[in-house]
């Protein structure tokens, strides 16, 4: 406003100036050209003077047609320069006006100081703009006042309020309004305010119900779990951790770590030290760790390092393991140790044999020494399984403390024990000498009376020897070598000790085929039987006849012998004994059918321990006789004395379940047994034969006469029909004879014959 107002007084003023001067100059020009005209220096004198007089004309002259001044005046209290307002307008402006006529003609100059002609214009721009200044710097104020009241004052406030809102808290905090400001912009701020505040406020509950619920699976957890600061004091400990310790969580936290853990386990603590020197980032490792109470427990302890704003970390997180470890050598021992006797059982001295390595001739001969108790499972079965177990402990105390210092003795199977022992000698005869001698000291080891309570027991180990150098067989090949040298000292009548000899492997050899051939004989119906009949020592009349196994393999017939024992030792002897029951029932079906079988004729079958004991033995015999329809009574089965007193009351139960169906029983190889004679009369049997090999001595020794007399008085005392097998002579005939009535079977009255030969020889029409 006042620059614009300014501006116009200016540009007024100035046109006046111009409006003024040039009528100045037209009410002077006349007489000025007057003066030029006429040469008149009093009048220019005259009229110079009285322009001079104007007040900003700072200079006035009249010049003539000569061009010389006539007349001139220089005020000079106006020629200055003004170098600020000629900012605004230069400083002179000089006005030249032709006067005069035709050659008398001149020039008036005036130069009009313009400063002075606007001095007016300046003074009330000075004036304009001082109030307009006073203007506004009362404007001014009252805006500061306004502001200080409105803004400032308020603003403080609030920032005080602010100020005071406690940020560690979680409670719900607000700001009250300020007062006057209550729906303006300041009423906006503090409710966003107070809605921050609300946020943070459930932020932090969140935050604390959150880490409650941290420390709360921490201190359940099973685990040790604490943090060691920088400085290395406890900077957080979980509940277990503070038991461990012996403190509670709120006295172990700050405490010197290193103080804690070296007082009882500075073990750790070194362990802890180490890795918090190393380079290692984290560290996992199995020790153990004792606690406040000196109790030991081993510990997977994981440490890692971490970085918080006031250095390097420690955390510590350690699971207590001992019971999965005890658990684990737990499964370990289980593994490979014998429940019983702690012993090494099969699988640990499998593990032994195996470690092979290459063989070099420097190498020394081992050896493996296999006992396979004798007739063990009879002292199990007639005096209970725990004096069995008793027995077995005892034995292998005994065995560990004579030869544990020298190998290892372990335990293979229920009564099957072996000794391994490393580097005997590198001279292979040597080593087998050696062998030998400890395998005998084993054996008479075992055959050491055992005392439990008042009885005294004795047993014995049939013993297989094997001498071989690490790595020249497979722990299967050693152990099925003992097994073969171990059986062919049963073979040789047991409690006795074999060296094994590579023939015997190729014998080994030979009964895997034999189980082939055997296996496929049965598919292709090879068995057969033939019949020897058993004649009345009186009436010289058959009475019966005995079914003896035959394989008929194409033109060749093979005697039980060579294959019973086998069959007898795998399971085959059942299906195969069962064949054989068949065919005996069916020919005698066909001599029934015949009408030719006498009511009191009947055939003896050999009846093998596995077949007897199996559980479905009777109710297929019920079977076959079903089949055949033939009468129990022309049925006889053989039983060995080691079959009947195997498990002597089940036998005597079942016997006499047989004997339901009128099948009768003989003792079958007697005298070759051990059988004590309590138990002999408690077996429900008919009849007693004496083992041919008796009947083979008895024109020559004397001493088995006397065995045999005494069998024969024996079996007459229990009531039952002794039977001789085996009669080859005349002489033997007439000695039996000479004892009172028997039965007689052997070659001298008659071979083995095929059915076919012995239904035509004693069932023909005539
Ligand atoms: P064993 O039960 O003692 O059978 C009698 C054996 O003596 C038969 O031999 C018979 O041929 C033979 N023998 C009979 N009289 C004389 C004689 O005067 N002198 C001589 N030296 N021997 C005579 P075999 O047939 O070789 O049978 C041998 C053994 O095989 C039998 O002995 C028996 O234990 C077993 N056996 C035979 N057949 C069967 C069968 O079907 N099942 C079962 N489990 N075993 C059988
Ligand atoms: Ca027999
Ligand atoms: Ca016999």
């Amino acid at each position: 406003m006042a620059f614009q107002q300014t501006y116009f007084d200016f540009k007024n003023r100035t046109e006046d100036i111009n409006a003024s001067i040039s009528s100045i100059i037209d009410s002077n020009k006349a007489s000025a050209s007057r003066a030029v005209y006429l040469m008149d220096p009093n009048l220019a004198e005259q009229i110079v003077k009285g322009l001079s007089l104007f007040e900003y004309f700072s200079y006035v002259a009249l010049v003539d047609d000569r061009g010389e001044t006539m007349f001139e005046i220089v005020r000079e209290e106006l020629r200055y320069i003004n170098p600020v307002l000629s900012l605004v307008a230069p400083n002179y402006t000089e006005y030249s006006v032709d006067v005069g006529e035709g050659n008398f003609s001149g020039k008036l100059i005036l130069q009009a100081n313009n400063h002075v002609a606007l001095k007016e214009v300046y003074q009330r721009a000075i004036r304009t703009f001082s109030i307009s200044l006073l203007g506004y710097m009362l404007l001014s104020l009252a805006l500061v006042l306004l502001y200080h009241n409105s803004l400032a004052v308020p603003l403080t406030r609030l920032a005080k309020r602010l100020q005071r809102v406690n940020t560690s808290s979680i409670t719900e905090q607000s700001i009250a309004h300020i007062k006057g400001h209550e729906s303006n912009e300041f009423s906006l701020i503090v409710d966003s305010a107070n809605d921050l505040l609300n946020r943070i406020a459930s932020g932090q509950l969140l935050l604390t119900q959150r880490s409650q619920r941290f420390r709360l699976i921490l201190d359940t957890a099973p685990l040790l779990i604490f943090a060691i600061d920088n400085d290395g004091l406890f900077a957080f400990a979980n509940k277990s951790t503070a038991a461990f310790y012996g403190y509670s969580i709120f006295d172990l936290k700050g405490k010197n770590a290193e103080k804690v853990i070296k007082k009882i386990d500075a073990d750790l603590n070194q362990k802890i030290l180490l890795f918090m020197n190393s380079e290692q980032r984290q560290l996992d490792l199995t020790c153990p760790m004792i606690n406040a109470s000196q109790q030991t427990t081993i510990h997977e302890v994981s440490l890692v390092k971490f970085h918080t704003f006031d250095g390097q970390s420690l955390l510590a997180v350690c699971n207590d393991v001992t019971k999965r470890i005890e658990a684990e050598a737990q499964i370990e021992a289980l593994a490979y140790k014998d429940p019983l006797t702690n012993l090494p059982n099969r699988n640990r001295l499998f593990d032994i044999l195996k470690e092979a390595k290459p063989i070099q001739d420097t190498d020394k001969y081992d050896v493996a020494i296999l006992a396979d108790l004798d007739q063990f499972k009879r002292i199990n079965d007639t005096l209970s399984h725990s004096v069995g177990d008793i027995l077995i402990v005892e034995l292998c105390d005994e065995l560990v403390n004579q030869f544990s210092s020298t190998g290892v003795v372990g335990r293979l199977g229920a009564d099957e024990f072996l000794y391994f022992r490393e580097n005997l000698s590198n001279d292979f005869e040597v080593a087998k000498i050696m062998a030998t001698e400890i395998a005998e000291k084993i054996r008479l080891c075992i055959n050491k009376d055992i005392k439990l309570s008042m009885h005294s027991y004795s047993l014995s180990a049939s013993i297989g020897v094997v001498v071989f150098r690490r790595g020249e067989h497979s722990a299967d090949l050693i152990l099925q070598y003992a097994d073969t040298a171990m059986y062919e000292s049963k073979k040789r009548g047991r409690n006795c000790v074999t060296m094994f000899k590579d023939e015997m492997a190729m014998q080994a050899a030979k009964l895997l085929e034999l189980e082939r051939d055997i296996t496929k004989a049965m598919q292709d119906d090879e068995f057969c039987f033939v019949l020897q009949p058993i004649y009345d020592s009186t009436s010289s009349e058959i009475v019966s006849a005995e079914a003896l196994i035959r394989w008929q393999k194409g033109d060749e017939t093979i005697s039980p012998d060579s294959f019973i024992p086998f069959l007898e030792e795998s399971s085959l002897i059942i299906e195969v004994g069962d064949i054989m029951l068949d065919k005996v029932c069916a020919f005698l079906a066909k001599v029934q059918s015949a009408g030719l079988l006498k009511d009191d004729f009947r055939i003896a079958v050999n009846i093998s321990g596995k077949q007897f004991s199996d559980e479905r033995f009777l109710e297929r015999v019920i079977g076959t006789l079903r089949k055949h329809q033939v009468a129990g009574h022309h049925l006889e089965m053989e039983i060995t004395e080691s079959v009947a007193l195997e498990n002597l009351a089940e036998t005597i139960d079942k016997i006499h379940e047989l004997k339901k169906l009128k099948i009768s029983f003989s003792l079958d190889d007697f005298g070759t047994g051990y059988s004590s004679l309590s138990h002999l009369k408690d077996l429900p049997v008919d009849k007693l034969k004496i083992d041919r090999s008796f009947i083979n001595d008895i024109s020559i020794d004397k001493q088995d006469e006397n065995l045999v007399r005494s069998i024969i008085q024996l079996s007459n005392n229990l009531g039952l029909t002794t039977v001789a097998e085996g009669v080859e002579t005349q002489q033997q005939l007439n000695w039996l004879c000479s004892t009172g009535h028997m039965l007689i079977q052997g070659y001298l009255f008659s071979r083995p014959l095929s059915p076919d030969v012995f239904y035509s020889q004693f069932f023909s029409d005539e």
